[in-house]
């Protein structure tokens, strides 16, 4: 694995513990040669997991939208910082870049981008595995509910055993690279770049 995509809180929690384990998986990503590839934050989180990886000599690609620029939301001593127009084509981008994704502990932010790359593919519109960070049970709570969803026939068993779930950051790459699939199922739907829903306007980076 090149490159993960981290989908995580642009605030603290309630907890330090939350920024100890950012700054953990910044500096593990950087010592094992993996590049971080986030949301472009420095907020919260983000702002910790990428200063973390950039104080290790990691390498860090933001990706966000100009609008949350103009707003002073991103970081500006990142390796790459790629802007785009819409939500959408950050989320496309994101997915681009990364070989895997993992959510670690957020709010609405982070459970809506993990769960669209999961979902992206279950339809067999990409072939990189997705995985949940569980410090410290934090997303058990979030697995017994898709487990109740499974139970009520919505949610394929296997798509739900697909979803790698580990306590730290060694066993969750172990499990994401036992979930590396050579390509992609057919698509169902578009195409992966056909996702980027203005492909035709380029990104820039700064
Ligand atoms: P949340 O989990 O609700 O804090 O949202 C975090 C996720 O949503 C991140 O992975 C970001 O991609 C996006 N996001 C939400 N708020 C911000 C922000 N202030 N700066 C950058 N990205 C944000």
């Amino acid at each position: 694995m090149r490159r993960l995509a981290v989908f995580i809180a642009s605030s603290h929690g309630n907890d330090p513990a939350y920024a100890g384990l950012a700054a953990d998986v910044g500096a593990e990503l950087a010592r094992r040669g993996i590049g971080l590839v986030y949301g472009g934050g420095r907020s919260g989180l983000m702002g910790v997991v990428a200063d973390s990886a950039l104080k290790a000599g990691g390498e860090v690609i933001g990706v966000m939208p100009r609008s949350m620029i103009d707003r002073e939301w991103a970081h500006h001593e990142l390796t790459e910082l790629h802007i785009c127009e819409t939500m959408h084509e950050r989320k496309a981008l994101m997915a681009e870049h990364a070989d895997a994704f993992a959510a670690l502990p957020g709010g609405l932010g982070t459970l809506e981008e993990i769960f669209e790359v999961w979902s992206w593919r279950q339809l067999g519109l990409h072939a990189k595995p997705v995985g949940l960070l569980d410090f410290g049970g934090f997303w058990t709570p979030l697995v017994d509910a898709l487990r109740g969803i499974t139970d009520a026939g919505f949610l394929p068993a296997a798509t739900l055993d697909d979803l790698a779930v580990e306590p730290d950051l060694a066993a969750l790459l172990t499990a994401l690279d036992e979930r590396v699939t050579g390509t992609a199922e057919p698509a169902h739907g578009p195409s992966f770049n056909q996702l980027r829903t203005s492909a035709d306007v380029p990104d820039s980076t700064v």
